[in-house]
């Protein structure tokens, strides 16, 4: 199969991905910060966050990363598909149901409330499942070995070394309230982590 199929639905991904998020992060600045928990690994995360998401980019606009091409397939293109429509419709949900309480990185705002409800009910992280399920969408679809996973890769080590760090900062803020919630929900995926 042509690859400009697998540039134009990550390309498209893209965009819807940027238009959800831009609102968000526009009103964000607005709400002032109570207390930031933002380490110098958060500041590393970020950094590694960012070339994750800019990789795709960089394949979709030069050759660089031709080394790495391998045939597109059927198969992948549609799971492929299928995660990142998925994953761009919970990173939506999750966004709309934290509403003014969202960082991008470990900050508690002014008047932050603890989320329960919505797609936060059953698992506590629903974007990190989002940004998951979003860049493993992405290492289906585009057929280069070393582009593909760089999102995926950068979201693994993002959640794997802030996950702890942030569920502590949500038990200093929100204490009982936050041990309790953590017990009845998991982490990504509902009944299972
Ligand atoms: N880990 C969550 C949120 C990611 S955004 C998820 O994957 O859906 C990160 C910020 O969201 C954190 O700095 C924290 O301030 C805030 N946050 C995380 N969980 C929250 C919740 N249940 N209610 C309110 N704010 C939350």
């Amino acid at each position: 199969m042509n690859p400009w199929i697998a540039k134009a639905v990550v390309l498209a991904g893209t965009v819807v991905m940027v238009a959800i998020r831009a609102p968000h992060g526009q009103r964000s600045r607005s709400v002032k910060v109570a207390k930031s928990h933002k380490t110098s690994l958060e500041t590393g995360l970020l950094v590694l966050a960012w070339v994750g998401f800019f990789v795709p980019l960089i394949w979709i606009a030069s050759p660089a990363f031709s080394f790495a091409e391998y045939p597109l397939s059927a198969g992948p293109l549609v799971a492929g598909v299928m995660c990142l429509v998925i994953g761009l419709w919970l990173f939506y949900r999750s966004h709309a149901d934290l509403g003014t309480n969202w960082s991008i990185t470990l900050e508690v705002r002014e008047q932050h409330r603890l989320i329960t409800q919505g797609v936060y009910r059953r698992i506590r992280h629903p974007m990190y499942s989002a940004l998951l399920l979003y860049s493993v969408g992405q290492t289906l679809v585009i057929p280069n070995w070393a582009a593909g996973p760089s999102n995926l890769i950068a979201v693994a080590v993002l959640f794997a070394l802030r996950v702890r760090a942030e569920e502590k900062m949500m038990v200093q803020q929100f204490g009982d309230e936050y041990a309790a919630y953590s017990a009845r929900t998991k982490r990504l995926v509902p009944r299972v982590w």
